[in-house]
């Protein structure tokens, strides 16, 4: 049994087969080949290693030139393998006798080969391991595989373990597939993380050597609510997390009894707690735990998961059938927010050195303003079916919302023009996300029509913090009070101006922030759907009064430490059954 750390990501026990995920590997077909097709099948094995052979002496060659002999000698190791004569003859003989295909054949005897070297002791080892994989990998390419397409491909409820995995790739996830995630990268609010809670699939980040632990197929659990991942475990902690799963789920189906409760403090006052969603499938889960919106529909995932752009109609289907299932509830609808973490190689966003400041978000949009128009079309002719507001992100201070707005009306009025049927006035708002955005807050209220807080990133720029990087994920301090600060400057300058200000990071639905967030000031929640439940507990169970004494306190002190105390003993005494004493 190994038992592993890592960052919580996502509530919640899972249990169940590892499925690992290799965006490296390469996928083969297992069958029988006809009788009279295995000679021709060994001399396209014959023929592949020859190829990989080749291949490895040129890049051999080439290295000795460019970086030396001693650095050209890690290759003969992979000489070696591709030459060993009793990989290729056991493989020319399950060709032969079982009449298997080459690539199965062969892949079976390498990765045999490889976790004998895993299991062996010392570093030496488990360098062969990987060259060995490498090899594995060489061939198979050769002999016509293709790289596995890893989430999409899930044929059985697994728990997925994986180096990292994409917002990308994660947009492949079939239904129901993942009964958990363990991933050796990434920060509570990388977009894997956000994903898997907005699925409300449990999982744990940043768990250095999950991969290396994991092995295909075996037994795991994935703690998400205790940052855990256990590997191969034994009976009794099988059945202890078991049992745990069980009072995790009646808990959440209890909390979820509030469905149709208002999210309401105990003194009256009314807030708005609405979802996040990503994509469609997450909408049963949004209906399901009653939210009263989606306060942030993140569209750059409907451009992920497809292999060319979008079209308006298909766009404007997809936003349509959010809105009208949400209706009359509102639905705010954000303009593609690509970059960052965020890629499709057909929209042609530039490798950058930074991309968390380079061309992301609104950004995007301004320079590729076909692509804008387009999507602005599709959500103008889906706002007839409900409630629609749209945002813009990344936004740094009223230049870009003017540019923004003077496009969105060019857009309308060409619609007019078409004679296509529109909502009249589809507020348009700022999502607060930048500290340049905090600063120029005072100009930003006089054109924005609501303003909605981006913590993951406020954080991220504030702090000077990455946010997927689970190295210095103890820096990334939601409660830092220069991020207090910031949430404050915003909702009052919001407030003074008279427009609604929101908050759709994942620090909004985190249970412990909840009375602080309310208490300074903030009236619309966005969080993950299975998240709501929980939040709309903590909202009932405080006074507008007592929340805003706690935020002034907050206020008050100098130090993220002191402040999370503060916050800590408070929520534990206020919500024994939910907050263990810190
Ligand atoms: C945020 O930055 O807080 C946000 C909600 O946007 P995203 O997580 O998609 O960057
Ligand atoms: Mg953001």
């Amino acid at each position: 049994m190994t038992i592993l750390q890592g960052i919580a990501a996502s509530p919640g026990i899972g249990i169940g087969p590892i499925h690992i995920v290799d965006p490296e590997e390469i996928e083969v077909q297992d069958g029988d080949l006809p009788v009279n097709g295995t000679a021709a099948e060994q001399e396209r094995f014959r023929k592949a290693i020859e190829e990989s052979l080749e291949e490895v002496r040129e890049l051999r060659e080439k290295i000795a030139m460019e970086t030396g002999e001693e650095q050209a000698r890690i290759l003969d190791t992979q000489i070696d393998i591709l030459g060993d004569p009793d990989a290729v003859d056991q493989t020319l003989a399950a060709i032969e006798r079982e009449r298997k295909p080459a690539a199965f054949a062969y892949r079976k005897i390498l990765t045999a080969v490889a976790a004998r070297l895993d299991e062996a002791d010392g570093e030496y080892y488990r360098g062969r391991a990987i060259d060995v994989r490498d090899v594995r990998r060489r061939v198979l390419a050769h002999l016509g595989g293709v790289r596995a397409h890893s989430l999409r491909d899930l044929k059985e409820p697994s728990l997925i373990v994986a180096n990292d995995l994409p917002p990308s790739e994660m947009a492949l996830l079939p239904r129901n597939m993942a009964l958990g995630f363990a991933t050796d990268l990434g920060g509570r609010t990388s977009h894997t993380a956000i994903m898997a809670r907005a699925r409300g699939i449990p999982a744990v980040v940043g768990v250095k050597g999950a991969t290396d632990s994991a092995q295909q197929g075996a037994l795991a659990i994935v703690d998400g609510t205790r940052g855990i991942a256990i590997f191969d475990p034994d009976h009794e902690t099988l059945a202890e997390h078991e049992r745990k799963r069980e009072r995790y789920r009646e808990l959440a189906a209890k909390l979820t009894e509030l469905k149709d409760q208002p999210c309401t403090t105990a003194d009256g006052r009314v807030l708005s707690l609405g979802a996040n969603l990503e994509v469609p499938e997450e909408l049963p889960g949004i209906l399901e735990n009653g939210a009263d919106g989606i306060g942030l529909y993140r569209t750059e995932f409907f451009y992920l998961s497809r292999k060319r752009l979008p079209t308006e109609d298909a766009q404007f289907n997809a936003y349509r059938s959010i809105v009208e299932a949400m209706h009359p509830r509102p639905v705010i609808i954000r303009t593609l927010d690509v970059g960052g973490d965020k890629f499709a190689s057909y929209l042609g966003t530039p490798i950058e050195k930074n991309p968390f400041l380079g061309m992301r978000g609104l950004r995007f949009s301004l320079r590729r303003e076909e692509i804008f128009r387009t999507q602005l079309r599709a959500i103008f002719r889906a706002s007839v079916y409900g409630t629609v507001r749209i945002m813009f992100p990344m936004v740094i201070g009223l230049e870009d919302l003017r540019r923004a707005r003077e496009i969105v009306e060019r857009v309308k009025l060409q619609l007019r023009k078409e004679g296509v049927a529109m909502a009249p006035n589809v507020p348009l708002g700022v999502m607060v996300e930048t500290p340049a955005s905090v600063f120029s807050i005072d100009q930003l209220v006089q054109e924005a029509d609501f303003l909605s807080i981006g913590t993951n990133d406020l954080i991220q720029y504030t702090l000077a913090v990455d946010r997927g990087n689970e190295a210095i994920s103890e820096i990334y301090e939601p409660l830092h009070p220069a991020v207090l600060r910031a949430i404050k400057t915003v909702v009052d300058a919001g407030h003074r101006a008279g427009i609604p200000v929101g908050i759709c990071g994942e620090m909004a639905g985190e249970s412990l922030y909840a009375v602080v967030l309310v208490g300074l000031g903030l009236e619309e929640f966005s969080v993950s759907p299975y998240l709501v439940p929980e939040i709309k507990t903590i909202i009932r169970g405080t006074t507008y009064g007592d929340a805003r004494e706690l935020a002034d306190r907050c206020m008050s002190l100098a130090t993220p430490s002191e402040v999370r105390t503060v916050v800590s003993e408070f929520m534990s005494r206020r919500y024994p059954g939910i907050f263990l004493p810190a």
